[in-house]
């Protein structure tokens, strides 16, 4: 009997070194950190994270809220709720946060005189970058006629948009919405929310195509070091680089979904004013404490480029969006604070 449970013993000891020497190896490979990955949005959702409830717990609630909103406000989609708003000739009832996150678009858009415009949507699938997939968008490519252009940009614009705010009802009057461009924001804004909910302590981030939302400093003490891509160099080739332990950080790109034709390349950010791609830059990168103002001003600093630059200079800060644009020369324009997050020693 003795012997048999020290048999027993031995059997459990031995597991449970080995189970020691394999966590080992592994916490030795990516320090304290965790890492999960999703494809959402059309795009990689990576999640670093240091918790002392279980990660994989953290995330999975995290993928999970994530593919909620991807299949209740994708626009392009029979069923969604953008969907039914678009296709409807009358006011729509909605829930509380499609009207909240409605309301915000339009802020957003005022904010940026129109260059981020919600109300796009009819462009944006007419350009045929309304799906999510990045392969499907750059695959069967061809230009609008430009009647057809004009004929949807007439059929544009946020300012057709209309909320019933005391019935809860949204009429789109003719404009197809499309959230595309502070999605990902406000979806790593409910991520940020859902990991400290489950522990206010955890620490890491996490990457949504092109736009990261920091959980808390490096092993809870310094900074994380992010490279902003060079938009016309290789991936991992960086034309700046921040270090932030807070916040959130998002870049705008013409590299992320387009096309070219006789060397003009064609990419899914739209010019409201024109109907076509924006030209007068080649990437935008905010920085803010909010997502979804990051998302949506990267998107608007794009479109406004080096021609509005001024504007976006003085305005932007005020919302408290720093910008880092790159023009079509390649030249980097700064507003005055984001170069502090460019210091090491911050
Ligand atoms: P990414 O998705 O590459 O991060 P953005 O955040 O800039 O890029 O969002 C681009 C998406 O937003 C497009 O795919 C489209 O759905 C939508 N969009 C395009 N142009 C505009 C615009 N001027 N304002 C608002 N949304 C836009
Ligand atoms: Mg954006």
């Amino acid at each position: 009997m003795i012997l048999n449970r020290i048999v027993v013993f031995a059997v459990i000891a031995f597991f449970i070194v080995i189970a020691a020497i394999y966590l080992l190896f592994i916490s030795g490979k990516t320090g304290q950190y965790s890492d999960f990955e999703d494809y959402i949005f059309g795009t990689y959702i990576r999640i670093r994270i240091s918790s002392k409830v279980n990660p994989a717990t953290i995330s999975k609630a995290i993928f999970t809220e994530m593919k909620r909103l991807e299949k209740k406000f994708d626009a392009y989609s029979e069923g969604s709720i953008l969907y039914n708003i678009n296709n409807s000739e009358d006011w729509v009832k909605v829930d509380d946060e499609t009207l909240s996150i409605i309301d915000l678009s339009l802020r957003l858009a005022r904010n940026t005189e129109g260059a981020f415009d919600p109300g796009i949507g009819r462009l944006v699938n007419l350009w045929g970058f309304s799906k999510f997939s990045q392969k499907e968008a750059t695959s069967e490519f061809t230009i609008p006629s430009v009647d057809k252009i004009g004929e949807a940009a007439t059929q544009s614009g946020y300012q057709k948009i209309a909320i019933d705010y005391v019935n809860k009802k949204v009429k789109a009057n003719g404009v197809w919405i499309d959230l595309g461009g502070i999605l990902k924001g406000y979806a790593l804004k409910r991520a940020y929310q859902i990991a400290k909910e489950l522990d206010k302590s955890c620490h890491g981030f996490i990457e949504a195509g092109g736009q990261i939302m920091i959980l808390g400093p490096k092993y809870n003490k310094t900074n994380w070091v992010i490279g902003v891509r060079d938009p016309r160099g290789e991936p991992g080739e960086n034309i700046a680089i921040v270090y932030m332990s807070e916040g959130s950080i998002a870049t705008s790109g013409d590299y992320e979904r387009f096309f070219i034709v006789d060397n003009v390349r064609y990419h899914h950010i739209l010019d409201p004013k024109t109907g076509y791609p924006a030209r007068k830059a080649i990437s935008a990168t905010i920085i803010s404490e909010d997502p979804v103002v990051a998302d949506a001003f990267s998107t608007a600093a794009f479109v406004l480029g080096e021609d509005k630059w001024l504007f976006t200079r003085t305005v932007f800060p005020k919302y408290g969006a720093e910008v880092l644009l790159v023009t079509p020369q390649k030249k980097l324009l700064r507003t005055d604070k984001f170069s502090i997050y460019e210091r090491a020693d911050r």
